[in-house]
């Protein structure tokens, strides 16, 4: 039966929190093979094996997989008999299906009792290889590593390991909400914490009703394809301008970056299930004025959150770079109207004082206006793939469902 090996790194997984981890990586990649044809998904040791139905398509289960975050690296193969024959034709197979110069059969016997030793088994069916396919043996550095493993009813024997994305599983670490504002920062800087075992929620702030729909559109947009990470997405979009305008109206000039920001803060942290704990911005350390150490720490003292800034040590080359990886640039750079370019002053402060600040929102009645950010803020929901999507919608969730 054909079948995925997938593998993770033994490093995030210390003592008790293997198992919760393995779990919930099996869970995940279950969900976002569904409708796949995968049969089963099973721990064994130091592995998760996924069966596959005999029309499964196996290139859309390795794209799926290549997307679950916890995933090192997968190698695609089959489960045969404990029977040495069978397991001969199955690594023929597997060094006829992909070209190369090196290679190595790596032999592992969970399964003592199987009548050879790894080395004894890994020589003869490599002699074989040379025999029947060609090709030159190198154990350190192969082009092709072909794995063996017998287990006591079952042998997997897999081909080359392609990458996986690494990180931890999404949702093993917690709930975050992320500011999104259809920039390049901000989609990368939630691309980093689910890598880190994140849900990601969105807030997006827009300029209406004194801009077009052109950042909300973006935000969608980054948002569906972001999904394809974590499988399901909240996106809440706020309309911040008239917000703005009740800023732009009683604050000195060069504040009001830092008081937006403060705002859409509270309202974020106020839009999270129970209020979110954790904000995430795509801010990084000097890029732009508001982005200077005083000022993030001015801004971040607006809530109780916790703050984080995954992007905060990283040149703007290097974020592209990601952003460019996980096919967000392209989105990112679409021209919009974004709302903090609106009422902006040439010159806002670089060094906002907490003082200051609080005496500039003395002048704003702040709970009033986050209640009214919160009260006119909409939410879309997001799910991949379409066919988890079937079942959220009988839930009666409003989807926007991807292909
Ligand atoms: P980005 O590329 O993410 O837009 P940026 O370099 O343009 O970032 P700023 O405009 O200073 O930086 O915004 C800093 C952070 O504040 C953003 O990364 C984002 O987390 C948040 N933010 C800014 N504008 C918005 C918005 N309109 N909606 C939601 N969050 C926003
Ligand atoms: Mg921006």
């Amino acid at each position: 039966m054909a079948c995925v090996v997938v593998r993770y790194h033994e490093i995030a997984l210390k003592g008790g929190n293997r198992q919760r981890f393995v779990q919930r990586l099996i869970a995940n990649l279950r969900a976002a093979t569904t409708g796949l044809g995968v049969r089963s998904a099973d721990g064994l040791p130091g592995r998760i094996v996924l069966r596959l139905a005999p029309e499964a398509p196996v290139g859309a289960v390795c794209e799926r997989v290549a997307r679950t975050f916890g995933v090192a690296n997968y190698s695609v193969g089959v489960e045969v008999p404990v029977d040495l024959d069978v397991i001969r034709a199955a690594v023929l197979d597997c060094a006829r299906a992909e070209p190369f110069t090196t290679f190595a059969v790596r032999a592992r016997r969970a399964d003592k009792s199987f009548p050879m030793t790894s080395p004894e088994l890994g020589a003869l069916l490599g002699a074989a290889v040379v025999a029947e396919v060609g090709g030159r043996v190198d154990l350190d550095a192969p082009d092709l590593p072909i794995t063996v493993e017998i287990l006591p009813r079952t042998a997997y024997v897999s081909g080359g390991k392609r990458p996986g994305p690494g990180g931890l599983p999404v949702t093993i670490s917690g709930r975050v909400t992320c500011l999104m504002s259809g920039g390049i920062d901000s989609p990368v800087a939630a691309y980093r914490m689910m890598q880190r075992g994140c849900r990601v929620d969105f807030v997006h702030f827009s300029g209406a009703p004194y801009t077009s729909r052109a950042s909300i559109d973006k935000a969608h947009d980054l948002v569906e394809h972001l999904t394809r990470w974590q499988l399901r997405s909240d996106l809440w979009v706020v309309p911040f301008g008239e917000i703005q305008s009740e800023i732009v109206a009683r604050v000195p000039r060069s504040h009001r970056v830092v008081l937006y920001r403060r705002m859409m803060l509270r309202i974020a942290e106020a839009l999270g299930r129970h209020g979110a704990r954790v904000l995430v911005t795509g801010e990084s350390l000097g890029q732009v004025s508001s982005q200077t150490l005083e000022n993030m720490q001015t801004i971040a003292a607006a809530t109780s959150a916790l703050v984080l800034r995954p992007l905060v040590g990283m040149d703007k080359n290097e974020i592209i770079q990601q952003a460019t990886r996980i096919g967000t640039f392209a989105t990112s750079i679409l021209p919009d109207q974004d709302c903090c370019t609106l009422f902006t002053p040439a010159h806002p402060t670089t060094r906002a004082t907490l003082a200051e600040v609080e005496a500039a929102e003395r002048q704003l009645d702040v709970p009033a206006l986050v209640a009214r950010g919160v009260a006119e803020a909409t939410r879309a929901r997001f799910v991949f793939p379409p066919e988890l999507a079937g079942a959220a919608a009988a839930a009666g969730a409003r989807l926007t469902v991807q292909g």
